[in-house]
C-alpha cells in the first residue's frame, strides 16, 4: 500500500493519475465478421492504452464479444449451426484479428462463458432486492436487428428500422422490466454533467431524451431460447442488452478469483471510459448508470461515444459492395498505414470519410516522406561523417534550442489531449515536430557545410538536433503506431518503449557516440492501384 501512495504521488506532478485506468471497446456483437467500424473502435481504444500505460497508470483494457439474442438465434438458424458453434466462430476471427493488428488487449470476454451467467445473477439479484424488477407487459414495434423497441406509433404503417432498412415486428409480451423511471432524476443529473458524455457534441440529444421522461424497460424475453435463463422465471432470458453491458463486470473479475461483485472495486471498476459508437449512447449513458445505481455500483467515469465512417461518401452496406473488410486492409496495407490514417485524419468522435487516395497520400508523405526519409538521410550522413555513430552534441545542442523547444511543446500537447482521446491532435503535433526537424535539416544544411574546413563540429550539432527529434518523434509515436515507432528508434540504436516514458520524453536522451545500424526505410510507400 506504501509502494502505491508513493507512486500516485510522484506521478502526479506529471499527469491527473489515477491508479487503475480501464477502459472498454464494445462488446461486439457476434451476428457478423468483424468490420471496419469494430476494427476503428479497437485502434483507437489500443493507442488510448498504450499512452495511459505509458503514463504508469495501471491499465485495463477491456473488449470482448456479446453473443446472445435472437438476431444471432436466428443467423444461426439461417446457417444451419447451432447458435454456440455460429458464436465460436465469428468470436475466434475476434479474437485472431486482434491479434493480428496487434492489439493490447489485458481481457477478452465472451458472454457465453459460464463465469459471465454467474454474475448476470449476481448482479439481477441486486437489482431485484433493490425493488426495481416488475412484471409487466411490453407492446411495440421491435427491430430484430437493433435488439430494441423502437418509438413508432402503434397505428404505424409498416414502420422500418431506420438504421437497418428493415420491417419492424409488432410485439405484445409479458416480461419482467427494470423501472428505469424511478431513476429520472439522477439520471437528469448524470448527463446534465460536462464531463460524463464525450464528445460534447453528444450530449444535447441524450438530454433530450431523458427529459422526455425515462419509461421502464423490459429485462427479458420470453421467446428467445438463445440467452441466459432469468432465475426464478421458467421459460424467461434475458433481455440481449442487460446479458452485455454486464460483460464489462465480468471481464474485470475475470482475473482467477472468485466472481464477486463485492470485489468490483479491487479489480479496476469503475471504468475511466466506454469507448463506443454512436448508436449505442442511450444504451451506455442511460440504461447502464441506472442499472448500476440500482446494484449500489459506481458509474464509470466517462462514456465517449465515436462516429461511423462512410467510405468515398458513401455509407458502406452489402448492398453497395463497398464494404472495407478490416482483414484485406491489415494485409494490403499493415497495421501502421491504416492506424495513422484513421487516428491522424478523423477527429476522434466526429464521423469521418476514408477515401483511398488521401489515405495514400496521407502514409506516403506523413510517414514514409516527413518521417521516414529524415531519419534516413541524417543518419546516413551521420554515419558517413561520424564514424557510424551518433555525433557530437555541441553546447547550444540543449534544450534552449528551437528543435528542443519545439519538442518540448509536442510532449506538453501529446500529454494533454490523448487522454481526451484527441488522437488527431496529437499526431498532428507530433507531425509538426517532424516537418520543423526537416525544416532544420534544410535551413542548416550539413551536405554542404561539411565541405567547408572547420565545421565538422557545427554540422556534429546539426545532425545531433535532428536526430533528437526523431527520437522523441519515435518515442512519441509509440501509442499511435506501436511498430513504426519501434523500427525509428531502432534505427537510432535504442529499444522500443516499454512501461512509463517520463525518462525518455527528456530532451538530450540520444547518447553521441553510441552506434548507428545502417539505414533501412522504416516505412515502405504505400502503392495501391487498384481499390482496396
Ligand atoms: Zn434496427
Amino acid at each position: 500500500m506504501v509502494v502505491r501512495i508513493q507512486r500516485r504521488s510522484e506521478a502526479a506532478e506529471f499527469l491527473p493519475f489515477k491508479m487503475n485506468y480501464t477502459l472498454t471497446t464494445p462488446l461486439y456483437y457476434v451476428n457478423d465478421r468483424p468490420h471496419l467500424g469494430s476494427t476503428y473502435t479497437t485502434i483507437a481504444c489500443d493507442a488510448l492504452a498504450r499512452f495511459q500505460r505509458h503514463q504508469d497508470n495501471g491499465v485495463l483494457f477491456v473488449t470482448g464479444v456479446d453473443e446472445h439474442g435472437q438476431k444471432i438465434q436466428r443467423t444461426a438458424e439461417a446457417r444451419g449451426v447451432s447458435p454456440q458453434l455460429h458464436c465460436d466462430e465469428i468470436s475466434a476471427r475476434y479474437r485472431d484479428l486482434w491479434q493480428r493488428w496487434d492489439i493490447s488487449q489485458d481481457r477478452f470476454i465472451r458472454t457465453t462463458a459460464p463465469r459471465h451467467l454467474q454474475l448476470v445473477e449476481q448482479f439481477y439479484g441486486r437489482v431485484k432486492a433493490s425493488g426495481d424488477v416488475i412484471t409487466g407487459r411490453q407492446t411495440g414495434w421491435y427491430c430484430v436487428g437493433c435488439e430494441e423497441y423502437k418509438d413508432d406509433p402503434a397505428d404505424a404503417m409498416e414502420p422500418h428500422c431506420p438504421i437497418h432498412q428493415r420491417p419492424l415486428e409488432w410485439r405484445d409480451e409479458e416480461n419482467l422490466f427494470f423501472r428505469l423511471s424511478r431513476y429520472q432524476e439522477q439520471i437528469e443529473e448524470l448527463v446534465a454533467r460536462d464531463d460524463f458524455i464525450a464528445p460534447a457534441s453528444r450530449r444535447q440529444e441524450v438530454r433530450n431524451f431523458v427529459q422526455q421522461g425515462l419509461r421502464d424497460f423490459s429485462i427479458s424475453r420470453s421467446n428467445v431460447s438463445w440467452g441466459l435463463p432469468v432465475p426464478g422465471q421458467p421459460g424467461h432470458t434475458f433481455y440481449v442488452w442487460f446479458d452485455a453491458l454486464l460483460g464489462y463486470l465480468s471481464a474485470l473479475l475475470d482475473d482467477g478469483h472468485s466472481i464477486d461483485l463485492n470485489r468490483l472495486n479491487q479489480a479496476g471498476w469503475p471504468a475511466s471510459v466506454h469507448v463506443i459508437g454512436k448508436d449505442i449512447l442511450r444504451f451506455h449513458a442511460v440504461y447502464w448508470p441506472a442499472m448500476l445505481m440500482s446494484a449500489g455500483l459506481p458509474l464509470p467515469d466517462r462514456v465517449f461515444g465515436h462516429g461511423f465512417l462512410t467510405r468515398e461518401g458513401q455509407k458502406m452496406g452489402k448492398s453497395l459492395g463497398n464494404v472495407l473488410d478490416p482483414e484485406v486492409l491489415l494485409e494490403r496495407c499493415g497495421t501502421d498505414a491504416v492506424r495513422w490514417y484513421l487516428l491522424r485524419d478523423i477527429q476522434f468522435g466526429d464521423d469521418g470519410d476514408f477515401q483511398q487516395q488521401r489515405f495514400v497520400d496521407l502514409v506516403n508523405n506523413d510517414l514514409a516522406n516527413t518521417i521516414g526519409n529524415l531519419l534516413n538521410r541524417t543518419s546516413s550522413m551521420a554515419r558517413k561523417w561520424f564514424d557510424d555513430a551518433v555525433p557530437p552534441a555541441g553546447s547550444d545542442a540543449g534544450p534552449e534550442h528551437p528543435l528542443a523547444q519545439q519538442a518540448s511543446r509536442t510532449v506538453s500537447i501529446v500529454l494533454s489531449r490523448m487522454p481526451e482521446l484527441s488522437f488527431k491532435a496529437g499526431a498532428e503535433a507530433i507531425l509538426q515536430l517532424a516537418i520543423a526537424a526537416n525544416g532544420h535539416l534544410n535551413d542548416t544544411a550539413p551536405w554542404s557545410r561539411m565541405k567547408q574546413p572547420g565545421q565538422d563540429d557545427v554540422v556534429a550539432n546539426d545532425l545531433y538536433v535532428v536526430l533528437e527529434a526523431a527520437r522523441v518523434v519515435g518515442v512519441l509515436l509509440s501509442p499511435l503506431l506501436p511498430e513504426l515507432s519501434a523500427r525509428i528508434l531502432a534505427q537510432l540504436g535504442i529499444d522500443a518503449v516499454n512501461g512509463p516514458w517520463k525518462d525518455q520524453l527528456r530532451w538530450g536522451g540520444l547518447t553521441s557516440g553510441s552506434v548507428l545500424p545502417k539505414p533501412n526505410p522504416v516505412m515502405q510507400r504505400l502503392e495501391l492501384e487498384e481499390p482496396l
